[in-house]
């Protein structure tokens, strides 16, 4: 069925066409209020904490290398899985865990922060970058040394001291601090702390605390 919008108006309204006359004046009105869009790129987003940008592995000031131990939860957390990981473990007692591979391929990615929230060492994290985009689509499959150069020009574009950087917004929150991996336990303030949040075992203990 065929339904017709026609619009209800009197005469004069069809004689005057108010609805073009309403259009007018709201252009009108328009040309001098303040734009609500942003002339980018000539003027620039302001980067709120908890962004989500470009991937990044963090470099470890000691040894060089990424922070990452190979432990897979950045991958098993991926939604999209759209990581991968391969490790091997050396033969001799009390060798590290040492990384073979480890890929993003961010065109799958949705951003979610779950790797870096979920990371116990704080070796992947999702920078303040948003401009990368490509045209091709292997220089967005990014690679352990590509993710690693990310990090180095997240730094040089910073120019801050990095070495125990953490996105406050990608600690788990709701949790006691003592039940966070030591590097998650880095001081953040009060405000990123997320101890007000009734989140997690806080909620579990306010519904028990409640029902007795
Ligand atoms: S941000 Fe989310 S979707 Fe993207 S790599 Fe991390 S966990 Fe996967
Ligand atoms: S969670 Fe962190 S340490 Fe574990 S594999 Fe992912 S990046 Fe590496």
């Amino acid at each position: 069925m065929y339904v017709q919008y026609k619009p209800k108006r009197g005469l004069l309204g069809t004689i005057f066409q108010v609805e073009i006359l309403q259009g007018m004046a709201l252009t009108l009105k328009r040309l001098f209020s303040k734009p609500i869009t942003r002339q980018y790129p000539d003027v620039k987003p302001v980067i709120r904490p908890g962004f989500r940008g470009q991937h990044a592995l963090v470099r470890d000031p000691e040894t060089g290398d990424s922070k990452c131990i190979g432990c897979m939860r950045c991958a098993m957390a991926c939604p999209s899985r759209c990581i991968r990981i391969r490790s091997h473990k050396g033969k001799e007692p009390g060798a590290k865990r040492k990384i073979d591979c480890y890929r993003i391929e961010s065109l799958r990615c949705v951003y979610c922060g779950y790797c870096e929230e979920v990371c116990p060492v704080n070796a992947i994290v999702l920078t303040e970058v948003y401009e990368y985009g490509s045209y091709d689509r292997p220089s967005l499959y990014f690679t352990r040394e590509q993710l690693l150069a990310n990090w180095d020009r997240f730094v040089e574009e910073k120019g801050a001291d990095m070495e125990n950087y953490v996105n406050p917004f990608w600690r788990p929150r709701g949790l006691a601090e003592a039940d966070l991996p030591a590097p998650k336990r880095l001081s953040v303030s009060a405000e990123w702390r997320g101890e007000e949040q009734v989140v997690g075992r806080k909620w579990q203990q306010q519904q028990a605390a409640q029902q007795d």
